[in-house]
């Protein structure tokens, strides 16, 4: 038996793991490099998980599923590929070493087999065995880890997407997702303040999402990780029209100011003459109803992941593709992304294992 796993990213290197622990032959072809997204995540630090697995943490249930399901498992794998992790107050695990390059070098640490700056641009199957570019093969079982176009530059952003079009599947539409937010505003004085804030995503004046964190305000928009979470409910509205951003600047506390020199001392000293301009009540208002119209989200080139992807109908619990079982599909790939906090990698990491598990089986 052999596998051919199409991707070096966290999916594909912890399913490669597997296969080597349990001495399966495969090969894995990387595009360019392996893992860049691994070494980028969580500002190098790499948030690699989440303790605290909800529901919600995943647009869909199977994200959720697959990984509370996986996730003692997933222990058991960095225990066995030498990882050591931590846990910070808010449940986000995290490398020891707090280096992202450390999760790398431990998914290395058996020599795997690799081929680099290898893409694959066709699969084809003749007589029950598959061949990529028409030149590697034969293989018995092939598995498509090949993530997102998050992070990339709009002229490379086709991804793998177009490969797969002659497989015929059903695609959720993409957009960017844990991104920010291009608004109807002129922030060009306030570019770089941060602001504690309760932040919501309106739509018809109804609170859709909304949660409590840090915002960085940009020229034309806003950021942050509260920000980037509310653009993953904002990703998945079929109908984005009526759409606004506010910010409560005293969640906790009711805040009506008398005279515009209270200002002073209570907010940014870039907010006190941002709002010189408007009236008192104007400023009362705003200071707890800071609202602006959604113009759109920024590009995939500053998004952390992608809403949508191969859809959950094609695939069944074991991640191989209904219309044909011998082809797997793991990862960003799929229709699947989680909120800030770690449950992306996690689910990744899952994914992997998940297929890992299925093909030792058949074995
Ligand atoms: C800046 C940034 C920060 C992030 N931080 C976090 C974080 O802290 N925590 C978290 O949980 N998530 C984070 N994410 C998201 C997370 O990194 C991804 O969801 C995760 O890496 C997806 O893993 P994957 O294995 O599915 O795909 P990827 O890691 O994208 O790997 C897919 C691989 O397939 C290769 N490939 C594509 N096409 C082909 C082809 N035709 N032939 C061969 N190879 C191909 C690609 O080059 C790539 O290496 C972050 C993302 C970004 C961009």
């Amino acid at each position: 038996m052999k596998v051919a796993i199409i991707g070096g990213g966290v999916c594909g290197l912890t399913l490669a793991n597997i296969l080597e622990q349990q001495k399966i032959s495969y090969e894995l072809f990387e595009k360019s490099r392996i893992a860049r997204k691994l070494l980028a995540s969580g500002n190098g630090k790499a948030n690699i998980g989440n303790q605290n697995l909800t529901i919600e943490k995943y647009n869909h249930p199977f994200g959720y599923q697959l990984v509370s399901k996986y996730q003692n498992q997933l222990f058991e794998f960095w225990k066995s590929i030498g990882l050591h992790t931590k846990v910070d107050e808010e449940g986000r695990i995290y490398p020891y070493s707090e280096s992202s390059l450390s999760v790398l070098d431990c998914l290395m640490k058996k020599p795997l087999h690799i081929l680099e700056n290898y893409p694959i641009e066709t699969i084809s199957k003749i007589n029950h065995k598959y061949y990529l570019n028409d030149v590697r093969g034969p293989f018995d079982y092939v598995v498509i880890a090949t993530g997102s176009i998050a992070s990339f530059i709009p002229k490379k952003q086709e991804g793998f997407y177009h490969h797969l079009e002659n497989l015929n599947l059903k695609m959720k539409p993409l957009f960017p997702s844990l991104v920010g937010f291009k608004l109807n505003c002129n922030f060009q004085r306030l570019d770089g303040v941060r602001i504690k804030c309760r932040a919501s995503l309106l739509q018809n004046d109804k609170c859709i999402y909304e949660e409590v964190g840090e915002v960085i305000l940009k020229r034309d928009g806003i950021s942050g990780i509260c920000i980037l979470n509310l653009s993953s409910k904002y990703a998945r509205l079929e109908n984005k029209s009526n759409c606004r951003i506010s910010l409560d600047l005293f969640p906790d506390l009711n805040i009506n100011i008398k005279s515009k020199e209270e200002l002073v001392g209570l907010v940014h000293p870039k907010l006190v003459s941002y709002f010189q301009e408007d009236s008192l009540e104007e400023i009362n208002i705003k200071l707890h109803h800071f609202s602006f119209p959604i113009v759109g989200v920024y590009d995939y080139e500053f998004a952390q992941v992608v809403s949508g992807g191969i859809s959950l109908e094609e695939v069944n619990q074991s991640l191989q593709l209904i219309q044909d079982p011998n082809i797997f599909v793991g990862g960003e790939l799929l229709d699947i992304d989680g909120m800030c906090g770690g449950y992306n990698l996690m689910f990744a990491f899952c994914s992997g294992l998940k297929i890992g598990e299925a093909l030792c089986n058949i074995k």
